[in-house]
């Protein structure tokens, strides 16, 4: 036993990230989880009693009868009472300092009508008189009649103040008239960039602006303070721990963001990993790729704060009509001036920053939501696999909402992981996105049972705040079954894309270290990893699948310590 424990402790020190156990009182864990029910992740299915931590890793998992032996006088020792406990959560996609900063501004997630929201801003607007402009997100396009909200409704509750509303997805933003009158859009206005100013049918804009167009408004909101956006990532960590999540992938960051999670990491402040993807496209100039060549070759191993990858946005979205189909949307009038979207740059651009930035060593994640984008970007890696020969690269799309049944071998052929956001097909369920799509391409729509059959590798997020929820148990609701909370439609959304709960967990931890290159050190419950471990109020597996989201996370685990306790359920 003793002669196999250091054995164990040996591998250990020449994991990444290992701190050496502390000689004193050696042979006693930090922290042991008794009587549970562990779900150990990875290819297996199989369960442990309980695991003991040293340090910041896992030393030993079995049944609580052996984990005992490692308890000593300095051991923290909780019992789960049979509770099941799994991998902590890593969501893969995720804009973490812009969902940490919507926690102070109007929150519209779930509202179902137009007076709903309106109630919710007009709310809002009271409680906070000083604020300057009004800024939220979160709202979605089914409520409204056209499926695009207007300045209408808004003016009606306020007129002095500026307010600004972004879609729960983010590409679509909702202004009043004030906003539009301090922007200077006007009927005159012209906007040649990838977006539009809606207009009614008299020229007179609307109040909503799709993707690009945003800007317009977005750039006159005031930039929070530093200590402002530091405060915020407090509490979106907390939020973060509170559900589970002890990984993160930021899926748009950049130079200013990193600084900020490395003064945290410095004063030893994250309760969470961070990868970090910075944003890219046809305008980022050499010396910032320098810059995130050498944030790249600096972070190298570290398992708190890395930088390898690059993100770029190749289309817009489905429900405004801007991602790239290859056959033209359903429901839009023959004359429409662009009737299969478009890309938000030049094929050939693209792929040659493809191939150059594959070439420098990054992970590539692209945005690609209609079929034709998905396609440009299987092509571009490619393109960069023949010329550079990097077969190990583990590039992603993100999002592949639609997607052509030709397609869908490409990704395990290669390589390319798909990165999905189960939550997304919750508002996807509704008549706006399927209009769009018509009846044909509804089979592929989030098709992640199609693409795990193909062999390709499915990791989950919740792209949060372009999302109606950062929780990962609503993300395994929907993976699961295809269902809203409320139960709508009643045999599931496109049934046969359903996945099991096994492979939803996978996607949401086990892929997502495989992502960050980090599936040796995190993602599963095993002698010499990480010890990040989330435990639930109830048992997963052996609910009725319409009650997961029922589901709460009573106890997180992060880096061998606790970082979140609900104590009215535990
Ligand atoms: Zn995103």
């Amino acid at each position: 036993m003793r002669f196999h424990l250091c054995l164990v402790l040996a591998l250990l020190c020449l994991a990444p990230g290992f701190q050496a156990p502390p000689q004193e009182g050696a042979g006693t864990a930090d922290l042991a989880l008794i009587n549970g029910r562990i779900w150990l992740g990875g290819d297996s299915s199989s369960f442990a009693e309980a695991v003991a931590i040293w340090g910041s890793s896992v030393v030993r998992v079995g049944k609580t009868a052996e984990i005992k032996q490692l308890i000593g006088e300095r051991t923290q020792v909780i019992d789960l009472g049979g509770r099941l406990a799994a991998p902590g959560f890593n969501d893969a996609h995720i804009h973490f300092l812009g969902g940490a900063l919507s926690l102070s501004e109007i929150d519209l997630t779930g509202a179902r009508t137009v007076a709903e929201m309106v109630e919710r801003i007009a709310a809002y607007a009271r409680k906070n008189p000083d604020k300057q402009w009004i800024t939220g997100r979160g709202w979605e396009y089914t409520p409204f009649p056209g499926g695009l909200p207007t300045k209408v409704y808004l003016d009606a509750v306020i007129k002095d103040r500026p307010v600004f509303l972004r879609a729960y997805d983010g590409h679509s933003g909702w202004a009043n008239s004030k906003a539009l009158q301090m922007a200077g859009i006007t009927r005159e206005t012209r906007f040649d960039g990838y977006g539009e100013i809606v207009r009614d049918a008299s020229g007179e804009p609307t109040g909503a602006l799709k993707e690009g167009a945003q800007r317009l408004i977005g750039r006159l909101i005031p930039e929070p303070a530093r200590e402002q956006k530091l405060e915020a990532l407090r509490q979106g960590m907390k939020l973060a721990a509170s559900l589970g999540i002890t990984s993160i992938q930021n899926a748009s960051g950049s130079l200013d963001e990193w600084s900020l999670y490395d003064e945290l990491l410095k004063g030893g402040e994250l309760t969470l990993r961070v990868s970090m993807a910075f944003s890219v496209g046809a305008r980022t100039t050499p010396q910032e790729i320098d810059r995130f060549v050498a944030l790249k070759d600096q972070s190298g191993l570290n398992p708190m704060l890395r930088a390898g990858s690059v993100k770029f946005v190749l289309d817009g979205v489905i429900e405004s009509h801007t991602a790239a189909m290859i056959e033209r949307y359903s429901d839009l009038p023959l004359n429409h001036g662009a009737p299969y979207g478009e890309l938000t740059m030049a094929p050939d651009i693209y792929r040659d920053l493809v191939v150059r930035l594959d070439k420098a060593g990054f992970q590539i994640y692209t945005h690609a939501i209609g079929d034709r984008a998905v396609r440009e970007a299987l092509g571009a890696y490619e393109t960069a696999l023949n010329v550079n020969r990097r077969p190990a690269a583990r590039h992603r799309i993100e999002h592949i909402e639609t997607v052509a049944p030709e397609d869908i071998p490409r990704f395990a052929r290669l390589g390319v992981m798909a990165s999905m956001e189960p939550i997304h097909a919750d508002p996807g369920t509704s008549e706006v996105w399927s209009r769009a799509v018509g009846v044909e391409r509804l089979k592929y729509a989030f098709a992640w049972q199609s693409l795990l059959k193909s062999g390709a590798r499915l990791v989950f997020s919740s792209d949060w705040p372009a999302a109606i929820s950062v929780d990962p148990i609503r993300g395994l609701h929907s993976a699961v079954n295809r269902r809203t909370v409320e139960g709508k439609p009643p045999r599931g959304w496109v049934p046969e894309q359903r996945i099991s709960l096994g492979d939803a967990l996978r996607a949401y931890t086990q892929a997502g270290a495989y992502s960050s290159f980090e599936e040796g050190i995190k993602g599963r419950i095993a002698p010499g990893m990480l010890a990040d471990i989330v435990v639930f109020s109830q048992d997963l597996f052996k609910l009725d699948a319409m009650r997961i989201h029922e589901t709460r996370v009573v106890l997180t685990v992060f880096d061998g310590k606790v970082v979140h306790k609900d104590s009215a359920r535990f």
